[in-house]
């Protein structure tokens, strides 16, 4: 992806003025690299094994059993929308009713694109922090609204809240969240997100948080915004089976939010996919429900896949900044003498046969992430053994 502030791409004339500045995504520019380097693929966050196998059945089943092969409901089969508010209240106390309060999507992508659709004006102002997950730039664009970055900075991505209230003007319409964070997987404290829920009812406004991480938090817990005082009722929240359950090919995501945010979200969501994944919704439905043990070996797995490859990067000469949550570690190149990230990752494959994802294409401010560069470990162990030893050449 070239940089979001990049110029009209002369080769794509007829692109419209609100997509221009965005290129092809960094994930499929880095994983076409990969395949036709035969890197070994550290750049775009998918799992290199698939998701429990009493699941995929499940799917099979579905599909022979003649349930979801055709178009679904619109909201999502029922099955899947009462599974997500069991799983709500199960992990979060959190009751949403499923005929009103859950829409299921195609993945957190289309209902990040949706919410934004949905409920923004031409003209209104979205704070986001950055560095930005490329979608959210790329929606705010397509729904003619502004970004406004509140920008998480090294060593600590932290978010300044002082700067968030001054960034809050009478335009601003609507917050959008990621925690646990991607790319730089820092997790919001709660106290963190009580100063942000404070604002958001103060200055009356909407929140969207994708949470697709939600189940990779490894130190604490994951508070979901929406359980906070006031919250409730003006947070859409996002999540998605991708991550959780390891079929990112599945694209089943959902969003819970009030009767008036859902039926906001979903008018959009209706003439975006108007549905999706219908067998694949059955199986989620039963992955949901699957015990606490498989949530708590798979974030264990994930730390110690974590821990390997923290390792691994700090032998190589990298400054490895601790990831809090997500599958994803965020690294400084400058310890050995690289200042440009962009240029690092696309001389990597030759230099050592491994792909990685520059951060400074998810920023506005290019100085802010110029030599941060993003590692996925959601990979077998003897994968990330092997990337290790290749860094090694560094
Ligand atoms: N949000 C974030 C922060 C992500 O990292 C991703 C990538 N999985 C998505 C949304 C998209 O999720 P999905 O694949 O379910 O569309
Ligand atoms: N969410 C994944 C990542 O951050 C990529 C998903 C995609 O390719 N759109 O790496």
């Amino acid at each position: 992806m070239a940089p979001m502030s990049a110029p009209v791409n002369s080769d794509r004339p007829f692109l419209n003025r609100r997509l221009a500045a965005f290129g092809t995504t960094i994930f499929a520019e880095m994983s076409a690299l990969a395949a036709r380097t035969g890197s070994i693929n550290l750049g775009q966050g998918f799992p290199d094994t698939d998701g429990p196998a009493e699941i995929a059945e499940a799917a099979v089943r579905a599909i022979r059993d003649g349930r979801g092969n055709q178009y679904p409901p619109g909201p999502g089969v029922p099955e899947l929308r009462e599974a997500i508010a069991a799983h709500q209240q199960r992990f979060y106390g959190l009751g949403y009713d499923p005929d009103t309060e859950v829409l299921v999507t195609a993945g957190a992508t289309e209902a990040i694109a949706a919410a934004l659709l949905a409920l923004l004006e031409p003209g209104d102002e979205v704070i986001a922090l950055e560095p930005f997950y490329d979608s959210y730039a790329a929606c705010i664009a397509m729904a003619g609204a502004v970004r406004v970055p509140l920008t998480l900075r090294a060593p600590d991505f932290r978010p300044d809240l002082d700067a968030l209230r001054d960034a809050i003007t009478p335009r601003t319409r609507l917050l959008l969240l990621n925690t646990p964070h991607n790319p730089t997987g820092t997790v919001l404290t709660p106290e963190e997100l009580a100063v942000v829920a404070e604002l958001a009812v103060e200055r009356d406004l909407l929140v969207v948080t994708d949470e697709v991480y939600e189940h990779l938090v490894f130190e604490g817990g994951h508070t979901p915004l929406a359980s906070l005082p006031g919250m409730r009722e003006r947070t859409v929240t996002i999540s998605s089976a991708g991550k959780t359950f390891s079929f990112t090919g599945w694209k089943v995501g959902w969003v819970t939010a009030p009767p008036a945010l859902v039926s906001a979200v979903r008018s959009a969501k209706q003439f975006l996919t108007y549905v999706s994944s219908g067998p694949f919704q059955y199986a989620v439905a039963e992955a949901l429900a699957l015990p606490d043990a498989y949530y708590t070996a798979f974030r264990a797995d994930l730390a110690a896949k974590r821990d390997l490859l923290t390792e691994g990067l700090t032998a190589a000469g990298l400054r490895v900044f601790h990831p809090q949550g997500t599958y994803f570690i965020t690294t400084d190149i400058s310890p050995l003498g690289e200042k440009d990230g962009l240029a690092f990752c696309r001389a990597l494959p030759e230099r050592c046969g491994v792909v990685a994802i520059p951060n400074q294409v998810f920023y506005d401010d290019q100085e802010a992430g110029a030599s941060q560069v993003r590692w996925a470990f959601c990979k077998k162990t003897e994968v990330l053994r092997e990337a290790v030893d290749r860094l090694r050449a560094l």
